[in-house]
């Protein structure tokens, strides 16, 4: 029988004969985390047992919903806020305040950080957003604000606000503490936080051997910096954007131009909100951080909202993974990607991202696939004819 220590994390895959032991066990070696900072990155890179032996190819995910802020938002957070505090814009303990438009994972992660580095977060999102995303930011220390939806052109729509906000605080006179808006959109330590880290990160843990990178765009930032580090030493490395339904990105790296489903339909008219039950990935312009990888991305696939619902369930029926919508997203356009170009049985191996967990997705993604229960019967063909149906 395998030893339990071996199949734990931090063994590697040689140790399995049980010739040596995990680092973590070996009793010479002192293995602590420095506070909530320590513990971001450095996320294990996981085979998809089910998705591999399907396609005949190995699907690696990069298990980012391991993060302690839940997301590879925890590295952008980080990464943003300390290039804020070597260009002197914040200082710690000073009153100093970030502030953020955001209905995400950033939210999270600024929220987690700032406490650790001694910040105010004030966060503002639109007010149809669910309470649990308040509620949660609230019990991990920020100021939330939240305000009525309105579009990106209007002063109070929630992101100008923050910017606004930031602004505002600096001016104010009656104190000393100055506003930082951290802009995880345009700012561009976002996809560098992932050149500097989860890039590195991955072609380590692969050996240095993989074939294709697989991820969906929210900022763009992941996708930008882990291809942008990827393919300085991996030039034939295939980079596929994984798009979901309504999202314009596909078209743009498709054939150079903006423009969707949705706009086609309804003349030029600019639609920024992306028609999906998706959250976290799709946008319907083009933003710093996916300008910044934009050329190195060599396709992009379009996911339905029903396919990516059936992978989710696959994906805990099969393998008792429970994803959040974006990681089925990405899940979905590895099959595909294989299937599109006749990789099956290859032993191509194919990298992904786990970006966050079902348990953030209770009340909108997993609510609509429902309750799992004790059915085994979703299978890869069900996805695919899911997609053959749009
Ligand atoms: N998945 C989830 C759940 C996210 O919140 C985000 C970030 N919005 C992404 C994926 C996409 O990451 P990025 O912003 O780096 O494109």
């Amino acid at each position: 029988p395998i030893a339990l220590q071996n199949l734990l994390a931090g063994a590697s895959s040689d140790a399995l004969d049980g010739a040596s032991l995990p680092s973590f066990l070996q009793p010479d070696k002192e293995d602590i985390k420095n506070g909530l900072e320590g513990c971001i990155g450095n996320t294990p890179l996981v085979r998809i047992r089910s998705l591999s032996e399907y396609l005949g190819c190995e699907v690696l995910a990069k298990a980012e919903f391991l993060n302690p802020g839940g997301s590879p938002k925890d590295r952008v957070a980080l990464s943003i806020i300390l290039k804020a505090e070597e260009e002197g814009r914040l200082r710690p303990f000073s009153g100093d305040k970030l502030f953020e438009g955001t209905v995400g994972s950033t939210g999270v992660s600024l929220a987690h950080i700032c406490r650790a580095r001694g910040y105010l977060a004030h966060i503002c999102m639109p007010s149809d957003q669910s309470l649990e995303k308040s509620n949660l930011l609230l019990k991990l220390g920020a100021v939330v604000e939240r305000v009525t939806p309105a579009p990106i052109v209007d002063r109070k729509q929630f992101v100008n606000l923050a910017k606004s906000r930031a602004i505002e605080l600096t001016a104010d006179c009656s104190t000393p503490a100055r506003g930082f808006f951290a802009d995880q959109f345009e700012n561009e330590a976002n996809w560098k936080a992932h050149f500097e880290t989860t890039g590195p990160e991955i072609y380590r843990q692969c050996g240095k051997k993989l074939d294709a990178f697989v991820a969906g765009a929210g900022t763009g930032g992941t996708i930008s910096g882990v291809v942008k580090y990827l393919k300085q030493y991996l030039p034939n490395l295939t980079a596929i954007l994984a798009d979901p339904q309504g999202s314009g990105l596909l078209n743009k790296v498709k054939y150079g131009v903006m423009f969707n489903e949705i706009t086609e339909r309804e003349g030029t008219r600019r639609r920024s909100q992306v028609d999906t039950i998706v959250e976290g990935i799709g946008i319907n312009r083009v933003t710093a951080n996916f300008e910044a990888g934009r050329e190195l991305i060599d396709d992009a696939i379009r996911v339905s909202d029903e396919e990516a619902c059936l992978m989710a369930r696959y994906l805990v029926e099969q393998d008792g993974l429970f994803v959040g919508s974006s990681s089925a997203v990405n899940c979905v356009a590895v099959v595909k990607l294989v299937k599109e170009r006749g990789w099956e049985n290859s032993n191509r191996r194919i990298v992904t991202i786990l970006c966050d967990s079902g348990s953030r997705h209770l009340s909108k993604f997993w609510a609509k696939i429902g309750d799992i229960g004790g059915r085994w019967d979703t299978t890869i063909e069900d996805i695919l004819k899911a997609g053959e149906q749009k």
